[in-house]
């Protein structure tokens, strides 16, 4: 009963004229569920039998076309009518249907206009065919489809890298006929008259546009290069290749099984992880039901580079934004880099110097610090010196308004003492954004031991309305990124003492699927930070730790911090990253003063170490309660840190390999750098139990007195 009034109510026919209006009606996205396609199954009968209708519009009820199919059918086996099949009744309709789209038509959304005969968008639309960010291909004739419409080079290149389009440049492919900005269903029905009696375009029918076989090549060869490891775009690229060797059923046959074959592999399992854990990282159980604070203006103490970018993330954010520095000078220094951030979208014209005005009069840069009286929320991004934050905390403490959340963006001091400052802990969290700060989706909201409910809520939800990636975590030396970096990039050093170069860490972890290797994001992001902060640990170390970072000093010593000096591990002619032999020479030397004789390690064992690194102090963050999922871990990873989110981040991935092979490989670790790299007895224990970090409940990891709790 209640299927078939499901299915009644996705999809019904409306009709005024001889034109019928096929509306789906499948709340939130109109997505191909099994009453969809049925229902569009009947219509297509329906409209073909009736004698008084001469043609068809498709359309959605709602804010969007199909944006997508019904990700609870996905990994089940697929429910009859298929698409595929719903779609080709579509195209081989004797009277004509058109789509009108409005919002966005992505994967078998699109697949779905692409059958039918013409196409009518909404000037704010979006099309796409973005199943290669699932790990997956079009399925329902997209690949085949759309060359025969577009041409090959236009349809590899939107096939293989999922991007969305807008109304414009759908246009100019000839992926839609007609851009409206007024009504879409009304352009549309007046498209379909135009059709009747006509003879049809059925893209399944059309010739492949002949296209230079070179470039082509040349085209699958970069998609390649850009997957990184990743198998869906090249496997994408090569179906579209087939729309010109194949004939068009036997294309979409091979489309088919090769869906479900990737359907099937790890690497799309992982995305999917990914995808879900996006929309789950913000969700914290212990927040639920805790409202934020009301948020319209907020501060930013300092504007160098995480502080320009991050009172430009809230002014493209929507909020009214105060920053204060700390003279004339400085306020001219700190205006010029947020006006330096907006002006690349400016001249790109992505941004109109009228939008530019008005961004720019949002952002209010003074000394003044009582600026900041009547802020709803203030992010100190001041330097990175304990003295600095309690000036500021406790001058904080006595102008911020009542209620006003207090956040720092401190990346590795102790936010609970930075809190105590303020006078009110209650009021105090850790927002630690990532560089670019308007660009990285990243937020850590760090909860102080004495931060209340609904001051960490705050900052969830002002970084969800950044369009951000909140991930709530407790207080720990670099919290969950930075903690398990500090812990995995000696091991990075250690291969060069051991016997490899810089670029043989990079190249191995770049195979890996790493965007950049661990030594070009340092000469990246400078040297002089991490040499900081080596230097103010260096009194408090261990002596019987070993520590790996000779090299890394040594080159801060001859004045090379990275890119900005020229110079790091690498050296940059032309900007281009080219090996340096005297980095090679001093690499050398320094194993030989240490006693190490020098052998090459394979890429794999490099990846294996440097992942059960990461592994292995995830699993410490997990039981320490500092996050309470092991997806936490995975969405700092992915997102902050290049991790390659086909891998789906290093506790997902650990949970794949089997826990077992992972504690060995963190065997493998211990005897290789030494007793800091005691295995974690959560793995040993979840070894043991065959259990997983996926199959955790939150918090489970952690003892009842967590870190979180006993701060309290
Ligand atoms: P930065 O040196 O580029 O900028 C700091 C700015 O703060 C300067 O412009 C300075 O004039 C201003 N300032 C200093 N004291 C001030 C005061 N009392 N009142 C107002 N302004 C003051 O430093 P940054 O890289 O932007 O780092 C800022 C903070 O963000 C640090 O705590 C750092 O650890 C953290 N952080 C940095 C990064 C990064 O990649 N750079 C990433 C995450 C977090």
């Amino acid at each position: 009963m209640n299927g078939a009034r499901e299915f009644s109510l996705s999809v019904s026919i409306r009709r005024h004229d001889e034109i019928a209006l096929v509306i789906i009606d499948n709340p939130p996205v109109n997505a191909t569920s099994q009453a969809v396609r049925q229902g569009l199954l009947d219509a297509v009968e329906k409209i073909n039998a009736d004698p008084a209708v001469k043609a068809g519009v498709i359309g959605c009820a709602g804010k969007t076309f199909i944006a997508g199919g019904d990700i609870r059918e996905f990994g089940k086996p697929p429910l009859l009518p298929h698409l595929p099949d719903v779609l080709q009744a579509i195209e081989d309709s004797g009277k004509p249907l058109v789509a009108a789209i409005h919002g966005t038509a992505l994967g078998g959304g699109l697949e779905t206009a692409l059958a039918c005969h013409a196409r009518v968008m909404a000037a704010d639309a979006l099309v796409g065919l973005p199943e290669v960010k699932l790990g997956l291909v079009p399925g329902a004739g997209g690949t085949q489809r759309l060359p025969r419409l577009v041409g090959m080079l236009p349809a590899l290149d939107l096939v293989a890298s999922g991007r969305q389009v807008k109304a414009q440049e759908a246009l100019s492919l000839g992926l839609v006929d007609v851009v409206v900005s007024g009504d879409v269903f009304e352009a549309a029905r007046a498209q379909a008259r135009k059709l009747i009696g006509k003879d049809l375009r059925r893209a399944g029918r059309l010739e492949v546009p002949a296209c230079d076989q070179v470039a082509f090549a040349a085209a699958r060869a970069q998609v390649d290069k850009k997957a990184r490891g990743q198998i869906a775009p090249g496997v994408a690229a090569g179906l579209v290749a087939a729309a010109s060797a194949l004939p068009f059923a036997e294309g979409i046959a091979r489309e088919r099984k090769t869906f479900f074959e990737l359907m099937r592999s790890d690497q799309s399992r992982a995305l999917r992880y990914v995808f879900a854990a996006e929309r789950e990282v913000a969700r914290v159980a212990r927040l639920e039901g805790v409202a934020p604070r009301p948020v319209e203006k907020v501060g930013v103490i300092g504007a160098g580079t995480m502080g320009a970018g991050i009172a430009v993330a809230l002014v493209d954010g929507g909020y009214d934004v105060r920053v204060v520095e700390t003279s004339a000078a400085a306020v001219d220094a700190g205006v010029q880099r947020i006006e330096g951030l907006w002006a690349r979208p400016l001249k790109s014209g992505k941004l109109t110097q009228a939008q530019f005005d008005q961004k720019r009069a949002r952002a209010y840069v003074s000394a003044d610090f009582s600026a900041l009286a009547d802020c709803d929320l203030i992010i100190e991004a001041a330097f990175e010196d304990m003295a600095v934050k309690q000036d500021i905390f406790s001058r904080l403490g006595a102008l911020a308004r009542p209620g006003a959340v207090l956040a720092t963006n401190t990346s590795a001091l102790d936010v609970n003492a930075i809190a105590a400052f303020s006078g009110r802990a209650a009021d105090v969290i850790g927002l630690h954004f990532f560089s670019p700060a308007h660009v990285m989706r990243l937020v850590e909201v760090v909860e102080g031991g004495r931060s209340s409910a609904d001051a960490v809520a705050t900052g969830v939800a002002v970084a969800k309305r950044l369009k951000k990636l909140p991930v709530v975590c407790g207080v720990c030396d670099g919290f969950v990124g930075n903690r398990m970096l500090a812990v995995w990039r000696p091991v990075a050093e250690m291969f060069l003492e051991a016997g490899a170069l810089p670029q043989d860490v990079d190249g191995a972890l770049e195979a890996y699927g790493f965007a950049m290797g661990p030594f070009a994001v340092s000469d990246l992001a400078g040297l002089d930070i991490a040499w900081a902060r080596r230097k103010r640990l260096a009194a408090t170390r261990d002596p019987n730790e070993r520590y790996a970072s000779t090299v890394a000093d040594r080159l801060c010593d001859l004045g090379r911090f990275g890119q900005k000096t020229g110079a790091g591990w690498y050296v940059y002619p032309d900007g281009k990253r080219t090996i340096d032999p005297v980095v090679s020479e001093l690499v050398e030397k320094v194993s030989a003063e240490k006693g190490f004789a020098r052998k090459t390690s394979p890429a794999e064992d490099i990846q294996r170490l440097v992942r059960a690194a990461m592994i292995n102090e995830g699993a410490k963050i997990l039981s320490e309660g500092i996050v309470g999922r092991a997806l936490d871990v995975d969405m700092v990873l992915v997102h902050g840190y290049g991790y390659p989110a086909w891998r789906g981040g290093p506790m997902f991935e650990a949970d794949a390999i089997g826990l077992e092979c992972i504690l060995a490989d963190i065997e493998a670790l211990r005897a290789f750098a030494g007793p800091a790299y005691e295995p974690a007895a959560l793995i040993q224990q979840l070894a043991d139990s065959g259990g997983t970090f996926g199959e955790l409940a939150p918090g489970e990891a952690a003892p009842k007195n967590s870190l979180v709790e006993s701060l309290r």
